[in-house]
């Protein structure tokens, strides 16, 4: 089973995020605390009999998990531990930012039996980090990496971006290079897209900002370049990491396996049924307490809706993508690919995208479905 827990407060938002969140403000954090226990405990039902595929994993996301004070995050746990192994977990992760966090803090993880923390850095660049509004600057990103690794925490991962305005390729390579040399054992790099209702999405409706698909290209190459120079496996489009370090957590997603998300925001699938939780944290709170659930909406995910998912998510990864996914008038174009070295078929009956094809995902998918 795979618990995710939606945390959805920043001390400050960044001008291209486009996930649930906002400040505490006057957000009474002891009862948020509670709504998301009482959920997960009216949930646990699902969570105990959802087919969740071999792993079990849990997924602190948001937000800012690490703005959670211990007392806080030590009560959930508390009410978290009667309901899933928090023992025999085969991933605990927390999302953090850099300099949001001590050594000491990292120590109380680690006794909750939290197993990876990711972090969003996003740049090792301090002009390029003033850009996207963070906080941090690179040289608390590093600290941070090394107080995680000094306090023993297993797995870390660094979430990077890149084709940010004024970024250059000899910059990306920089962050790329520290970031390696920071040794993490798994890195996100991701494209930064402009998503709608964000500040950054704003300037470039505005014409202020440009995209340019030819040098998004040039910086996933990069990234692919040096970070498989370095040892780590490309094992998902925007994912390397070294051996043993891959995010069961989200395979499970990609895979399609069902999950339960509690908190403002947060999503659940589970027996073929999409729950999708308010995006109003108080109106959460006050639904969740009253009458044990917050308000939700849900929608079927019908057996189409679900292939297609495969399609999109599978693609993605190194492992491939089952090729039962596909219709039968889909088949002819594998040839056609293979043909222009962009896929292989694995003896697995997988089709697993190579060189320019991991480019060109989104367009392969379009055409598969
Ligand atoms: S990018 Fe992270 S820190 Fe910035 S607003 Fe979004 S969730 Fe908060």
């Amino acid at each position: 089973m795979h618990l995710y827990v939606h945390i959805p407060f920043c001390h400050r938002i960044c001008p291209y995020c486009a996930f649930f969140k906002h400040t505490p403000a006057s957000t009474d954090m002891k009862l948020f605390i509670r709504a998301l226990a009482r959920e997960a405990e009216f949930r646990a039902a699902a969570l105990s009999a959802s087919r969740g595929g071999e792993t079990s994993t849990l997924y602190f996301g948001g937000g800012t998990p690490s703005m959670l004070s211990d007392t806080h995050l030590g009560n959930l746990m508390e009410s978290l531990d009667r309901l899933i192994p928090v023992d025999s977990l085969d991933e605990f992760s927390f999302e953090a930012n850099p300099a949001t966090f001590t050594e000491k803090k990292v120590r109380f993880w680690r006794s909750l039996g939290m197993n990876r923390v990711s972090l969003g850095v996003q740049s090792l660049d301090a002009r390029i980090l003033r850009l996207l509004g963070r906080e941090h600057t690179p040289e608390q990103a590093l600290r941070s990496v090394e107080m995680l690794h000094n306090a023993g925490m297993p797995h870390v991962n660094m979430d990077l971006m890149f084709a940010i305005p004024g970024q250059s390729l000899s910059v990306w390579e920089n962050t790329l290079r520290e970031a390696v040399r920071a040794g993490t054992d798994h890195i996100s790099a991701y494209n930064l897209t402009y998503e709608e209702d964000t500040e950054f999405f704003r300037s470039l409706s505005r014409g202020e900002k440009i995209q340019d698909p030819d040098e998004d290209a040039a910086y996933f190459e990069l990234a692919e370049n040096i970070l498989e120079a370095a040892g780590m496996r490309h094992y998902e489009t925007s994912n390397y990491a070294r051996e043993g370090a891959r995010s069961p957590h989200n395979m499970a997603y990609w895979k399609g396996e069902d999950y339960v998300g509690i908190g403002p925001g947060a999503v659940s699938t589970i027996d073929g049924v999409r729950y999708s939780n308010t995006r109003n944290t108080e109106t959460y709170i006050r639904t969740t307490l009253e009458n044990g659930l917050p308000e939700s909406e849900w929608e079927p995910v019908t057996a189409e809706d679900y292939r297609l998912e495969r399609i999109a998510l599978m693609l993605r990864t190194d492992e491939g993508l089952p090729l039962k996914y596909l219709l039968p008038e889909a088949l002819p174009l594998l040839e056609r690919y293979r043909s222009l070295e962009l896929a292989d078929v694995s003896a697995e009956q997988c089709l697993i995208l190579k060189g320019r094809g991991r480019l060109l995902v989104d367009a392969i998918a379009a055409e598969l479905c």
